[in-house]
């Protein structure tokens, strides 16, 4: 009998979890360890702000949907991972102490860095849970004049979220006869090209903003804020509210390990095994690859770890290797919204596309994703 810990209740540690249950026997224990018992469905946080979804639609209770796939839940923070005693020490929850394992899948996503932006707490609006997406709703809805401005941080590795909650913006002031009375402006540490990876799809995004009359920024590494200054090394922006996707960096809970890059993100190899590590997988964005950290990365690589954990329980090589691209959607709640997918190991363009139809696609997965997991 394998004990399998899988360390993060995020989409890369729900999909791994699952995997290994339906690919495992029963005489094998599979337990999903999280801090929270609440799987939060990021890419709908947009939504939520702008009152074009429900609390309920954006997460839901991991307990009983793991049990229902053989999968023990324990809701516990993950402190220490001693890779030599295999064993992990959990403390703040339902039970603390030390949990053993014969094998981990670390899925414990990202930190963000706010420290790194001087003012970054008291200043910003962020999306990256669900109480901040809430306030940050509570600060759409006050705005009546003055500037909007989002953007992403030096380092911050999420351009989908900005995209649209500018769209998202522009489309709420037009409908309250407001557009003239708000400036909206995108900033970005980078080019448009840089952040989207493809010149065709940067070249429909800012057309898209072009439409809605939102400006575009290129090359500001934004370094503190005050109450309404974002403060550049070269200029201040000013602003009325402020939404910015904070600087990443690898979880804490890996930074002791020596398995980590400069940023703390886990050196994993194409069968999603840690470089280095015969018994620990990594999966999602606690890993380093290049471009942006997004959730079908998650997934997938949860897919090819569960595949080759498992056929190493069973003693043999592993058979699946993770090809990474990039693939999403930028709702633009309109004609103009935007599919990109991009392979990282070719220099082929990426296939883009654009309509009203991807933004109906994003609403039909995330109900998909929410029906097979609630
Ligand atoms: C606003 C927003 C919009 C997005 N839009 C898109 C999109 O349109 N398309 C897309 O593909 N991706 C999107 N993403 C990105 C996507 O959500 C992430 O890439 C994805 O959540 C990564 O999954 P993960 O499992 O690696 O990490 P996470 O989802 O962050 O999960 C990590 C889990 O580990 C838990 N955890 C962390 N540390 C500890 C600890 N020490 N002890 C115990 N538990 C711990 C956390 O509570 C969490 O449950 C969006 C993200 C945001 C914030």
């Amino acid at each position: 009998m394998a004990k399998v810990l899988v360390l993060g209740g995020g989409f890369g540690g729900v999909i791994a979890a699952e995997r290994l249950a339906e690919q495992l026997g029963d005489e094998h224990q599979i337990t999903l360890v999280s801090r929270s018992r609440q799987f939060v469905f990021y890419p709908k946080l947009v939504k939520l702000a702008f009152g074009k979804a429900e609390i309920n639609d954006v997460s839901f209770d991991l307990r009983q949907t793991m049990l229902n796939r053989r999968v023990n839940f324990i809701e516990a923070e993950v402190a220490y991972i001693d890779p030599f005693d295999r064993t992990i020490t959990i403390a703040h929850g339902q039970v603390e102490g030390k949990l053993p394992y014969d094998y981990l899948v670390f899925a414990l996503g990202r930190r963000l860095a706010t420290e790194r932006i001087i003012g970054f707490y008291e200043h910003a609006h962020h999306l990256l849970n669900v109480g901040k997406a809430i306030n940050f709703g509570k600060a759409v809805k006050d705005l009546h004049t003055g500037r909007a401005v989002f953007g992403q941080c030096a380092g911050a590795r999420l351009p989908v979220p900005v995209y649209e909650s500018a769209f998202a913006l522009a489309r709420r002031l037009e409908e309250r006869g407001e557009r003239e009375r708000v400036r909206i402006t995108v900033v970005s540490p980078t080019t448009l090209d840089l952040e989207l990876r493809d010149a065709n799809a940067a070249a429909a995004i800012k057309k898209a903003l072009d439409a809605h009359q939102i400006e575009f920024l290129p090359n500001l590494r934004i370094e503190s804020l005050t109450e309404n200054l974002a403060i550049t090394s070269g200029e201040s922006i000013n602003f009325d509210l402020l939404m910015l996707v904070p600087p990443f960096r690898g979880s804490s809970a890996a930074s002791h390990l020596g398995i980590t890059d400069e940023e703390g993100y886990i050196n994993v190899d194409s069968t999603m095994r840690v470089a280095g590590e015969e018994r620990i997988y990594a999966v999602g964005d606690c890993t380093n690859f290049d471009g942006p950290k997004m959730g079908h990365m998650a997934v997938r690589q949860a897919e090819v770890a569960a595949v080759n954990l498992a056929t190493q329980i069973e003693g043999r090589a592993p058979v699946s290797h993770y090809q990474h691209e990039m693939r999403f959607v930028i709702d633009e709640f309109g004609a103009d919204s935007l599919y990109l997918r991009k392979a990282f190991s070719t220099d082929e363009p990426a296939t883009v596309r654009q309509g009203r139809f991807w933004s109906w696609a994003k609403q039909v997965h995330e109900k998909y994703w929410e029906v097979s997991h609630s």
